[in-house]
């Protein structure tokens, strides 16, 4: 179990689809971060690939319509009686007693409690029973604003992660070649195999340092997922960028994303263990197209 927190939105997500690709996802998470919104939004996500008939927010089966229409029975919101504190029988009422009842129609039945710091030391006392003996199918995400008021017991059988706002490395790379990153990424779409080559090249040829491009290609990638899933601008990095996010977010189905995040860390790794980058580079970008 991580108890030392994952840094960065990016890696939390691509947790997230692991857990859900594997069908293995932990019983307990602890998503930590300042801003409630970015909370919501990466839980949200998470929620989506974990009901999924297919487990990767594919939109169209029912479970993802009943998701995307408000309601799915599967999902339950822990919400207390009064803002500011959980108590024993919020925790008792809307997630112990349920657990029990098997999910009707996903292979996960998902808790989520927000300000899970808001809950006292009785209902964190109820909560830790049921994270002692889950059930199988049971997931529950704890969002915390501060996460040094939860028990210890219950962080140390929680998997910690900690969404960050900033970029990866983003505002380390000088403007005019910010937008002459972005330029290529956002020229692969629609590019044939030749453009693609092409753009692989200057890639290589512009960027001497292949984590400039990994970061700035992860950071493009993470705002086209905060735009799909939230459409909340505010949060994303590449502001000089929006419209063209906009589109591409429109475009790109979750299954492209899933996999270009793959092949992300499958070229990072080829990378820094020699493999031609430019090579590395028309794989990525052609998943992009
Ligand atoms: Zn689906």
């Amino acid at each position: 179990m991580d108890t030392t927190g994952t840094a960065v939105n990016d890696r939390m997500l691509r947790t997230g689809f692991a857990a859900a690709a594997k069908g293995t996802p932990s019983h307990a998470y602890i998503i930590e971060g300042e801003d409630e919104r970015i909370l919501r939004d990466l839980s949200d996500y998470f929620i989506r690939l974990l009901l999924c008939e297919t487990n990767d927010a594919c939109g169209k089966c029912l479970s993802c319509r009943f998701l995307a229409e408000g309601g799915h029975p599967d999902l339950i919101r822990v919400t207390p009686e009064k803002p500011g504190v959980i108590k024993v029988d919020d925790i008792r009422d809307g997630l112990v007693g349920d657990m029990s009842i098997r999910p009707y129609r996903s292979r996960y039945k998902i808790y989520v409690v927000e300000h899970a710091e808001w809950m006292n030391v009785q209902a964190q006392n109820a909560l830790l029973k049921t994270l002692e003996e889950p059930p199988s199918y049971g997931v529950i995400l704890l969002l915390s604003c501060n996460t040094e008021a939860l028990l210890p017991t219950i962080i140390s059988r929680s998997v910690r992660l900690k969404a960050m706002s900033g970029g990866h490395g983003w505002e380390r790379i000088p403007e005019e070649e910010r937008f002459r990153l972005f330029r290529i990424f956002a020229g692969a779409r629609g590019a044939d195999t030749a453009g693609i080559n092409a753009a692989a090249e200057q890639l290589a040829a512009a960027f001497p340092s292949p984590e400039q491009v990994i970061g700035g290609l992860r950071t493009w990638i993470r705002d086209i997922m905060v735009l799909k899933l939230s459409g909340a601008e505010e949060h994303t990095v590449i502001r000089e960028a929006l419209p063209v996010l906009r589109s591409a977010a429109k475009d790109y189905t979750w299954k492209q994303i899933n996999d270009i995040l793959a092949v992300t860390d499958t070229a990072e790794e080829r990378i820094s263990s020699g493999v031609n980058t430019a090579w590395q580079y028309e794989m990525l970008l052609s998943r992009m197209r």
